[in-house]
């Protein structure tokens, strides 16, 4: 590789340590020039911004990353600054990824001279052992993106390992829910053009038997039987589940009759889908208006009979609301989170009979969420995409909920204010939300949670003041120097008695 076919950006290395720290417009400024227009208008395309600019979130590429590392037979190599790396690194290692993460070191001379691409692909060939891997994943992070580091140019495979490479910058991909399209909807076109090629591996456990609905987004690990258990009335089955978890589920994934958008973010991803001509089905099947529509739009996408339909519809509608009834939630809730399914718990919460107030998501206005928001609007609930951290605390301070479940600051915003508080990602999507098991799910954490104001009251009294004004632990005014004690005024201590300061006559 030349400098030429390996172009770098030498105005990306002029300043010290270029990060999401430098600025976006400055990044942005330099990928462009680098040669990376392309790459950035489709971003902006695929994960628009506004009304807000970038959600305050983690960093974006730890997304792709985590959907790298849970796949089998899957090497993932990052290619940033070595303060990124570290931070991604040790997070994706916090969640349990028990996988090692490769790195290809830079700095400004291998950058500039072209040198870094060199060392990636070194790197990658090294990797393709197919004895070990079907993939290989690299990843430029913010800097090589602006510095425009071509992994285009990487070879396809090497050794019958597919090499995969992806930009996920901080200034171009919003949220690391959208990275996880990035890398899924990478891997899907990879995938797809393997199955216009020619035969392609068969599944795990061969092909399923009936026609199948490709499930579109991670979800707790339960919901995909429950969802089988909606299907098979109609004759289909649950089928794979996007991201997937090996390569060749992505064939299996591409194969399904329909594909359900049950996280309404995977752009990249639906445009694989679309090519492969797949239908896609907004929305999914939560609470009882959820799963009837649900299954409308999916007997009508798959060509199912209308009449079966509506005889799964009348046996399964009936438990849906009998197990909501069973586990009523009585309170007022406000709502955010990153995940991209904080519409379809707000289903769920409001027919369980919350008062929901606010829902904001990190995640963009795609048509995928559609019914959610109309269905959530029709009933007065306020719906904010690319919701800021801002928005979030102020719907916590102006509606006084009784429960607030978001983000990490926006919990501890909420338990400074003696409100409950409850971490959408931990807490809420960690559970069962489709079909019959998620109905009613969601009760007794959530019940329990608001049963607690008493304790949030009675903390709040007890540290009342405590890190804020003076009690902050900052100096905001120059200290005012106090006189010192008089020792003198200190009476002779008895013989073997203890000394007694004169407290109206002491100074401090
Ligand atoms: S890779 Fe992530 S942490 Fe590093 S500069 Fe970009 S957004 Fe920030």
């Amino acid at each position: 590789m030349t400098k030429s076919e390996a172009p770098a950006n030498l105005e990306a290395t002029k300043a010290d340590g270029l990060g999401c720290h430098a600025g976006k417009a400055e990044l942005r400024r330099a990928a462009a020039a680098a040669g990376n227009s392309e790459m950035l208008e489709r971003y902006a395309e695929d994960y628009p911004l506004g009304p807000h600019d970038q959600p305050q979130s983690m960093c974006p590429a730890f997304g792709s990353l985590r959907v790298g590392l849970r796949m089998r037979r899957t090497a993932t190599i990052l290619s940033g600054s070595a303060c990124c790396v570290y931070g991604l690194t040790f997070t994706s290692h916090f969640y349990g990824a028990r996988r090692s993460v490769g790195y290809v070191p830079f700095n400004s001379e291998s950058l500039v001279t072209g040198k870094l691409f060199e060392d990636i692909r070194d790197a990658v060939h090294e990797m393709a052992d197919p004895e070990h891997y079907d993939t290989v994943v690299i990843t430029n992070l913010c800097v090589p993106s602006a510095s425009g580091v071509p992994l285009r140019l990487l070879p396809k495979q090497i050794n019958g390992v597919r090499i995969v490479g992806i930009d996920v910058p901080g200034f171009g991909v919003p949220t690391h829910a959208e990275a996880k399209d990035v890398l899924a909807g990478a891997m899907l076109k990879y995938a797809r053009e393997e199955v216009e090629a020619g035969p392609v591996q068969a599944p795990r456990g061969g092909r399923a038997e009936l026609p199948t609905v490709t499930l579109l987004g991670e979800m707790f690990p339960g919901d995909p039987l429950a969802i089988g258990q909606l299907l098979e009335p109609l004759g289909l089955a649950a089928g794979t589940v996007v991201p997937t978890r090996e390569w060749r589920e992505l064939y299996s994934a591409l194969d399904g009759a329909a594909v359900a958008a049950i996280h309404p973010f995977y752009t990249a991803s639906i445009r694989e889908f679309v090519a492969a001509g797949r239908p896609i089905v907004p929305s999914a099947p939560v609470g009882h208006d959820g799963t009837a529509d649900w299954l409308d739009a999916i007997g009508k996408a798959c060509g199912v009979d209308e009449g079966k339909v509506s005889a799964a519809k009348r046996a399964l509608l009936p438990q849906i609301r009998k197990a909501l009834a069973d586990k009523p939630i009585r309170g007022r809730i406000t709502l955010s989170g990153y995940e991209g399914s904080e519409l379809l718990v707000a289903r769920l919460l409001v027919e369980s009979g919350a008062d929901v107030l606010y829902v904001g998501t990190a995640c963009p206005h795609t048509q995928w969420s559609e019914p959610d928001r109309l269905w959530l609007e029709e009933r007065g609930i306020a719906v904010r995409y690319r919701a800021s951290l801002e928005q979030d605390v102020g719907a916590v301070e102006a509606f006084q909920p009784d429960l607030a479940i978001g983000t990490t600051p926006v919990v501890q915003k909420a338990k400074q204010l003696a409100i409950p508080g409850l971490y959408f990602t931990n807490l809420i999507s960690a559970r069962p939300l489709m079909g019959v098991a998620g109905a009613g799910s969601l009760a007794d954490v959530i019940n329990n949670a608001i049963a607690n104001k008493s304790r949030f009251d009675a903390m709040h009294a007890f540290f009342e003041g405590v890190g804020v004004g003076d009690k902050a632990g900052v100096w905001e005014d120059t200290p005012v120097v106090k006189p010192r004690v008089d020792l003198s005024k200190f009476a002779k201590p008895a013989k073997g008695g203890r000394t007694t300061p004169n407290i109206d006559e002491e100074t401090v």
